[in-house]
């Protein structure tokens, strides 16, 4: 009799760890979207919205072979998916939790104590943003009407492409090259580590990412021929002009 009542509670033990940890693997299996692309929302056990790694723009070899399929394998589905990773677990169980990632880098920007949160807020927010300043058969000239912003600012597209490439050649270390509107003038800038021109009153219309990470496996240490082929083959104008409307 005894020898079976130990049966049962070892069966239910075991029973219920198997149970637990087929929705540890579920819940993590959700969260953890960065090679499936997986599009559904996703929430914590309170069902708060978490924050998520947003779909690529294009598929991971459309940017080749200037930006190859395994620089994006590393730079989307590691980096970019680590801060995503990494944001969640810092703002679980916090006041930050449930916020769009907006509000999160505005708050923690504000806030000395939330450095990591703030850091990688805005590297989640500052990659999205450069998946989406690129896109395949891009670079070159804009269209005529944003060309003329372009020539009006900088005095000439020439002028602007000196500019960017010197913004982006000279962020000393890791950072991002930047162009933005500022009181209704576009600019030129430049930030480093994960700062990002959305905690300014400039509004950030394209940005190049010139971490190391970006183009150390198709570029090496050639920082400026990066640069080149990201104005040249890459730069999503369309995106620039959506984003001055
Ligand atoms: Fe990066």
């Amino acid at each position: 009799m005894e020898l079976s009542k130990r049966k049962f509670i070892k069966n239910t033990l075991l029973s219920s760890v198997f149970f637990l940890s087929a929705c540890k693997t579920r819940f993590y299996s959700i969260k953890k979207n960065g090679e499936g692309f997986s599009t559904s929302k996703i929430t914590n056990k309170k069902g708060d919205p978490m924050i998520e790694l947003p779909q690529l723009p294009y598929a991971k070899n459309a940017l080749a072979p200037h930006i190859s399929e395994n620089t994006i394998n590393f730079h989307y589905g590691k980096h970019h998916q680590a801060y995503v990773t990494n944001l969640n677990n810092l703002i679980a169980g916090t006041d930050l939790e449930g916020k769009s990632l907006e509000e999160i880098i505005k708050i923690s920007a504000a806030d000395k104590t939330k450095a990591g949160i703030f850091n990688n807020a805005a590297q989640v927010w500052n990659h999205t943003f450069y998946w989406n300043s690129m896109k395949p058969n891009g670079g070159g000239k804009p269209s005529a009407d944003l060309l003329k912003i372009i020539e009006a600012d900088f005095g000439s597209f020439e002028d602007f492409v000196k500019e960017f490439k010197n913004a982006g050649t000279t962020q000393f270390g890791s950072g991002w090259a930047w162009l933005v509107l500022e009181n209704g003038k576009l600019k030129v800038t430049k930030t480093g580590n994960a700062e990002t021109p959305l905690t300014t009153n400039a509004k950030p219309l394209m940005t190049m990412d010139v971490w190391e990470h970006a183009y150390y496996l198709d570029f090496q240490n050639a920082r400026p021929s990066y640069i080149d082929t990201f104005l040249v083959h890459l730069v999503n104008w369309d995106f620039v002009a959506k984003n001055l409307k």
